[in-house]
């Protein structure tokens, strides 16, 4: 290989080396932001309600109005880190042993406050608590996140989110499952597709990017799995993960 074509190749590398770096950092900032933000959004949603005492009308509609602005905020958020996550499958994978349990546990720390503010409990439910698996650990956080974010989008006040975990002797199973608005039939087939969004979630969700489960199944892909999942409309969704307790791809 010519010492330029050499010098060329080594540039690149530095280069996506960085775009990941800037990728990661903005990710981190967006994550940092989305928790005290979701507290904002709860804490006014209170006050709304009448949880922390009476209001007069004029000051509920004053703190309406800050409730719907922090919730644009949240949904803006959310687009940012869906929008730098699209990107995320393709970078490098770095693998390692991972605890299972413990990582879904932690993951879930992040959506308690935005469950609750929506009155949705979210369970675990672990059949063994020390699976290690071989994988690339954040970016298996990024499709629980996604899967776990969108339970809670798609589900109306006082549903209920499951997380469950188990395994095999070659093989872990998540499966997260709602019974929120489900996927209608006629969808099924293109909902991994890139910018792809349901005819039911468009009409009673606005936002959203359709970037979640495209991302979702290119990882788990990558990592050398399979998502695929089962859902009615009105009833409720179940995706299923499977992943090879070691994973291939690097
Ligand atoms: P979005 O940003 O629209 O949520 P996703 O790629 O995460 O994008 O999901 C694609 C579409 O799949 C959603 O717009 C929605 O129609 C459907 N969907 C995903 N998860 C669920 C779920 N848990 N319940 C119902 N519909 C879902």
């Amino acid at each position: 290989m010519s010492e330029e074509l050499q010098n060329l190749q080594q540039e690149l590398a530095k280069c996506q080396k960085e775009n990941e770096q800037k990728s990661e950092f903005l990710s981190m900032i967006a994550h940092q932001l989305r928790t005290p933000l979701t507290g904002i959004k709860w804490t006014l949603k209170m006050l709304v309600d009448g949880d922390l005492g009476n209001l007069n009308e004029e000051q509920r509609t004053i703190v309406r109005k800050g409730h719907e602005s922090s919730e644009q905020l949240v949904e803006l958020l959310q687009e940012l880190i869906l929008a730098n996550q699209s990107e995320a499958w393709d970078f490098q994978y770095t693998l390692a042993q991972t605890p299972l349990e413990p990582l879904v546990d932690d993951i879930i720390t992040e959506f308690l406050l935005e469950a609750r503010s929506r009155n949705i409990t979210i369970k675990t439910e672990h059949e063994n608590e020390d699976t290690n698996i071989h994988t690339d650990q954040s970016k298996l956080r990024i499709v629980l996140q996604n899967l776990i974010e969108n339970g809670i989008k798609y589900t109306p006040e006082g549903g209920n989110i499951i997380i469950h975990t188990s395994n095999d002797s070659s093989h872990i199973i998540i499966t997260v499952s709602d019974n929120g608005i489900g996927i209608p039939n006629t969808d099924h087939e293109q909902i991994f597709s890139k910018f792809f969004r349901a005819s039911n979630a468009e009409s009673r969700h606005a936002h959203g990017t359709g970037l979640g489960l495209f991302t979702a199944k290119k990882i788990i892909q990558k990592l050398g799995g399979t998502i695929t999942f089962t859902s009615k409309e009105g009833d409720g969704t179940v995706f299923t993960i499977t992943l090879p307790k070691k994973s291939l791809h690097e």
